[in-house]
This record gives C-alpha cells, sequence and structure tokens, in this order.
C-alpha cells in the first residue's frame, strides 16, 4: 500500500494528483513544495466512492453531480499531517495554507463557498475542499 510521507515528495499524494486536473495538481504540487504538512486525501471518485461519501454525508451531492465525478477531477480535498506524522484538523491552518493560497489562485475553497470573504463565515464549510469554479 502507497502511504503518505512527509519528506515533501509523498508517493501517495502524487498517485491521487494525477487523477485531478492539470491546474489543481500544479496547485497542489506548489503548496505541497512549501509545506510538507500538506497532503491531499481526495481527488477522483468513481460511482462506488461517491456513492459511500453521500451515505456517510461525506457530500452532499449524488453521483455523477460532484465535481470530483469528473475526469481529470476538478476538485481536491486536502489535508495536514504534522511532522511527526499525525492527521490534524485545525480549521486556521486550513484557511492559511489552504483556503487563502486556493482563492489567491482563482479556485473556489469549500470554506467560504460563495467566495465573498466575509471573515466570519471563512473557515465554516467543507475546508478541505478545493475546486475549479
Ligand atoms: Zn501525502
Ligand atoms: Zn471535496
Amino acid at each position: 500500500m502507497v502511504r503518505h510521507e512527509n519528506n515533501g515528495r509523498c508517493p501517495k499524494c502524487a498517485e491521487l494528483l494525477k487523477l485531478a486536473h492539470p491546474k489543481l495538481r500544479a496547485f497542489a504540487e506548489k503548496r505541497q513544495s512549501e509545506n510538507a504538512e500538506v497532503h491531499v486525501s481526495c481527488t477522483f471518485r468513481d460511482k462506488a466512492d461517491q456513492d459511500r461519501a453521500f451515505a456517510i454525508h461525506a457530500s452532499d451531492k449524488k453521483w455523477p453531480m460532484s465535481k470530483h465525478n469528473r475526469t481529470p477531477s476538478y476538485a481536491v480535498d486536502f489535508f495536514q499531517i504534522d511532522r511527526r506524522g499525525n492527521p490534524q484538523w485545525n480549521k486556521d491552518w486550513f484557511l492559511l495554507e489552504i483556503g487563502v493560497p486556493a482563492e489567491r489562485a482563482g479556485f473556489r475553497w469549500g470554506g467560504d463557498w460563495d467566495r465573498d470573504g466575509v471573515p466570519h463565515e471563512r473557515g465554516e464549510g467543507d475546508n478541505p475542499h478545493v475546486e475549479i469554479p
């Protein structure tokens, strides 16, 4: 099984990113080159994956309506693995390391769906998710 590694060249992330749109792949690779704690949990979801995600409320969309269902995938989900190798779930980390750079690069971030930049809304919602608008 391919594992996530925190050396800046994670083989598991590279495998997942092969299924992502080149623009999103380039964005993810740049984030990873700047911060080895940035990892990818999901790019393309096939029908079985999407059905599962819908069933556990990880997605509110049915196949094939999610941007994760396109080929290549128009969405990437990120997460943090800290320097000790432990997954983290920190709202501020998502905002600073994923949300702000994603919006600056022209993508839509799941923590700010309507992209109005209103601060009290930021960091709420689907923080791991970045998609091509
Ligand atoms: Zn990884
Ligand atoms: Zn997503």
